[in-house]
């Protein structure tokens, strides 16, 4: 007997999130991957955690119910210690409910501005959560450590790639492939926590 594909959605409409999901998740067999660009009547709920685990795990869960599927949903973003913890979850509207990465970016470095070197350390955090129309399964996390640049170098990427050096690495995200990016960074850390339970459901 053959086995149908088993059908998973990002419950994201950021493009840079879906493809990197997607390149990193294009091992497991018979997954047919949907966004919630294929669901243009959903509303999204307001990310109203305090916590990525929260909004991730309120993300996934309000979708899974809605869509009646399986999903995955990502809540990410940077956070600086020196600046106590900011952008953080706020990290898609630091500068404003309509801020363009390039603003957000703008705006942390004004922030960072008067920082001496040793408080430029700064990691991004991803959480992922997975969920079915019942409610929550999984939800994992990754951190990836590094520093915040003075100044933008490099155009792949996106969000604060341009600024963002991890640890070890003498290039920014956005300077580096992506297929690079996809091998190290937080979302790849966190979904390794995720890809033996997603081979898990549909054996
Ligand atoms: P979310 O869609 O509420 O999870 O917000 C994610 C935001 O965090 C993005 O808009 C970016 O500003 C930032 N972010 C998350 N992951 C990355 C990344 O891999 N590189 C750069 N910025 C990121």
């Amino acid at each position: 007997m053959t086995q149908s594909a088993f059908e998973l959605v990002i419950a994201s409409t950021n493009i840079h999130k879906i493809r990197e999901l997607r390149s990193m998740l294009k091992g497991i067999k018979l997954l047919d991957l949907l966004s919630l660009c294929d669901f243009p009547q959903y509303t999204p709920p307001p990310e109203t955690g305090r916590t990525f685990e929260e909004n991730a795990s309120l993300k996934a869960v309000h979708a899974a119910k809605t869509l009646n599927r399986w999903v995955i949903a990502d809540d990410s973003g940077l956070v600086v210690p020196a600046l106590g913890g900011a952008p953080g979850i706020y990290s898609a509207r630091y500068a404003g409910a309509d801020a363009s990465d390039f603003d957000n970016r703008k705006k942390l470095l004004e922030q960072m501005s008067s920082l001496p070197e040793e408080d430029r350390s700064a990691f991004f955090e991803c959480c992922i959560a997975c969920a079915d129309p019942s409610g929550l399964k999984k939800c994992v996390k990754g951190i990836c450590e590094g520093k915040i640049l003075a100044s933008e170098k490099g155009n792949s990427g996106f969000g604060y790639d341009p600024l963002f050096v991890k640890n070890g690495y003498s290039k920014t995200f956005a300077e580096i492939e992506e297929i690079t990016k996809n091998r190290i960074s937080h979302r790849r850390k966190a979904l390794d926590k995720l890809i033996l339970f997603l081979e898990s459901i549909h054996k």
